[in-house]
């Protein structure tokens, strides 16, 4: 589904728990966030519904390193030259903290397929994405920012009426509170987030950090 310019949204509809994902075509097409190896099937037919292939993808970015978002990766990499990225600080999460939950809940975590790591900005060709720090759900969690577009995608940190967990090893309350405070200083119109619905409109995202900053903030230490 496209939802603005070169972003598309895929957005989970199953009853088990797998996250959103997005496609910003550009003269580098990136998938964002594949989701669960088991349900890479369903995004592969809804990118083929609006006439993606796999193939197309020239690159895979996670906005952290759980497996409801980075587990599915190795589907999109079809050739030696499409890499997977996320942010350095959530590699070592997940062979730390990670796998230590993972083997805790008698999984062995599966090998990271990444081939870089993310840097302060992505350049696709006519458009260039922030890459926002937003520890708190994760220690590497981040935001993906297009100024011009006004889009953010917000990847367990920030939901409609809602906040990433800060319970899970890794997570951290007052660090997740600076994060949201430095998201509510952007202008954004389209609030893409990892799970439940999108926002669109301003005056909604505004009303959004509002609603997020009364009822959350106390509680985030
Ligand atoms: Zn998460």
């Amino acid at each position: 589904m496209q939802l603005v310019a070169n972003v598309y949204g895929y957005l989970w509809d199953g009853y088990e728990n797998n996250c959103n994902s997005y496609l910003i075509v550009d003269d580098i097409t990136v998938l964002i966030d594949p989701g669960h190896t088991r349900f890479t099937e369903r995004l592969v037919a809804k990118l083929a519904a609006d006439g993606w292939r796999p193939q197309d993808i020239d690159c895979v970015i996670n906005t952290h390193a759980h497996l409801d978002h980075c587990e599915g990766n190795g589907r999109f990499l079809h050739d030696d030259t499409v890499i997977a990225a996320m942010h350095p600080a959530d590699v070592q999460y997940y062979h730390e903290e990670g796998a230590q939950l993972l083997r805790a809940l008698g999984q062995e975590p599966p090998p990271l397929l990444l081939g870089g790591f993310l840097q302060d900005e992505v350049r696709l060709g006519k458009t260039r994405w922030q890459v926002i720090p937003t520890p708190g759900h994760t220690p590497g969690s981040v935001c993906l920012y297009w100024p011009e577009g006004k889009v953010l995608i917000a990847g367990d940190t920030l939901f409609e009426r809602a906040i990433g967990r800060t319970d899970l090893p890794g997570g951290d309350a007052r660090q997740l509170r600076e994060s949201l405070r430095r998201l509510a200083s952007l202008d954004v119109e389209y609030l893409l987030p990892g799970h439940n619905d999108i926002l669109r409109g301003r005056e909604r995202v505004q009303e959004n950090f509002a609603l997020i900053q009364q009822a959350f903030f106390p509680l985030l230490g």
